[in-house]
């Protein structure tokens, strides 16, 4: 199978000049595992993108929050992905639960941008999850899987996509999914897969999750057979982001 862990970490809509400076100063100085064992990928703001790729280590990478979702143009405030490709921008963030319901991006609206991204050559993280009242309720399974069959009409490979299961109750909240409870919806999903794309591509999919993922939760949620990495928010600004990497092995 060999699914590599993968770290992305999401900066969000935070940062000055000086703050990004010393974020990268720490992940530059850290000694992580090597890039055979983890793929590390961080997404500040556009605005701060071409300067990070500048200073940032060579086996790190960075990643845009959103993009358009076709062709640039008359979209003010928006940012095509042609233009990051253009930056030599590799990821891509799309689908965040806050751009979900925030701004109201749709589950077709979210394949739409997954499909367009990927023909212009970028990678995905493509993010699923459920909000407290969908668990609570019972419907967990049947949301994030409809939040992945909007991506699969719309996409011909997986190859470059990395799906991130993101309760929307565990973000930004404290509220870690347990152990268990990541597990059970990362075995859906790639069953999802299996199902309904094929048994190679849910083999082969990483499948990372996201939400209040910190410095001492980390190693054992990264120890759940379908937990292939994770996607951080707040602990991405912080020094404990190296403990993350680190669970990597
Ligand atoms: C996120 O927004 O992708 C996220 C996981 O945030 P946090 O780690 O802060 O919960």
């Amino acid at each position: 199978m060999g699914r590599k862990f993968f770290v992305g970490g999401n900066w969000k809509c935070n940062g000055t000049t000086a703050e990004v400076k010393k974020i990268v100063t720490t992940l530059n100085e850290a000694e992580v595992p090597s890039e055979d064992i983890v793929e590390v990928v961080v997404s500040p703001p556009f605005v701060f993108l071409a300067f990070v790729k500048s200073l940032l280590r060579s086996d790190f990478h960075v990643a845009a929050q959103n993009c358009w979702v076709r062709k640039g143009g008359a979209f003010t405030g928006e940012v095509s992905a042609e233009m990051l490709v253009n930056l030599g921008i590799p990821w891509v963030i799309l689908g965040h639960s806050e751009r979900r319901l925030i701004l109201n991006e749709s589950n077709e609206f979210v394949g739409d941008k997954v499909a367009y991204a990927l023909s212009q050559g970028l990678k995905v993280i493509a993010c699923v999850g459920e909000t407290l009242e969908q668990r609570e309720s019972g419907s967990t399974v049947a949301v994030v899987a409809a939040q992945t069959k909007a991506i699969a009409e719309k996409v011909s490979s997986w190859e470059n996509i990395v799906l991130a299961y993101e309760p929307v109750w565990a973000i930004g909240t404290g509220k870690v999914a347990s152990p268990a409870q990541a597990q059970e919806v990362h075995f859906e999903l790639r069953k999802w897969l299996h199902d309904n794309v094929g048994a190679e591509v849910a083999a082969s999919t990483r499948i990372i999750y996201g939400g209040s993922v910190n410095g001492a939760n980390c190693k054992e949620l990264a120890t759940q057979p379908d937990v292939d990495g994770f996607l951080v928010g707040g602990a991405s600004l912080k020094p404990e982001f190296i403990d993350i990497i680190k669970s990597a092995t």
